[in-house]
């Protein structure tokens, strides 16, 4: 039984401990006067970014007082299930390569969707009637529950099985790579571009050792490329704006 009445003033982010679920986990505090945190646990090959989350959270409680006044309580879902459901890299040692539909074959079908109905439950019981997740459509590798569409969709089949309004906030959607450190400079400034950059976690191969101008990471993967093709691009606009003024 739900004992806490849908509050729309309380946001569930999907955080992952990532740079986009950080700049999620920052829109929200901004926005929200409660905010809670959701990650799953799904023997992910790169398990460091299990770690990360909690030092993101730390981080951001410790250098932001007006939010950390707002962040509320951590969760972490087990989903071994996934390895089950899935022999891709991110649960095995293959090579990460792009298949034949040009989809990555990290690629665990419909995971999206498996991940918001699982945040739509704790949601519920927690009393809050926002999601808040890092969904982009402008992601290179173009995962179809990524789609703008897809959530939408998902939102009404949510709100209709709880019986309770359940709004799916991905202010990322239409975003670039670079618009997403643009987005944390915003709303964190430099302190939180270099939270960012220092603490959150994407390499797909789990490194962490290396630290680059856009953070730490292998630099090979697909998604230190992105990564760090985004920070690059952020940059040169900073710089342009700069040199504007
Ligand atoms: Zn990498």
């Amino acid at each position: 039984m739900n004992t806490n009445a849908p509050d729309p003033r309380t946001a569930l982010v999907l955080f992952s401990g990532g740079q986009d679920s950080t700049a999620c986990l920052a829109w929200a505090l901004d926005r929200y006067a409660r905010v809670e945190t959701l990650g799953f646990d799904y023997r992910q090959r790169h398990r460091i970014e299990l770690d990360c989350r909690l030092v993101v959270r730390a981080q951001i409680a410790a250098q932001f007082p007006a939010w950390r006044a707002r962040l509320g309580d951590d969760h972490l879902l087990d989903l071994a299930l996934l390895a089950q459901l899935s022999d891709t890299a991110l649960t095995s040692e293959r090579a990460i390569e792009l298949q034949a539909n040009g989809l990555p074959n990290t690629f665990v079908p419909g995971r999206n969707l498996l991940f918001l109905t699982l945040a739509a439950t704790v949601a519920y019981r927690r009393g809050a009637s926002v999601l808040v997740g890092g969904m982009c459509e402008t992601d290179y590798s173009g995962y179809p529950d990524c789609r703008d569409n897809t959530i939408k969709a998902q939102q009404i089949a949510l709100s209709l099985g709880l019986d309770a309004p359940m709004t799916i906030e991905t202010p990322l959607m239409f975003l670039t790579k670079a618009a997403t450190w643009r987005l944390a400079q915003a709303l964190g400034g430099d302190a939180l571009v270099e939270l960012t950059r220092e603490h959150t976690h994407t390499c797909y191969l789990g490194e962490r050792g290396q630290r680059h101008a856009w953070g730490h990471g292998c630099g090979q993967c697909p998604a230190c490329t992105l990564r760090a093709q985004g920070h690059a691009q952020y940059l040169a606009e900073r710089a342009n704006l700069g040199a504007a003024c």
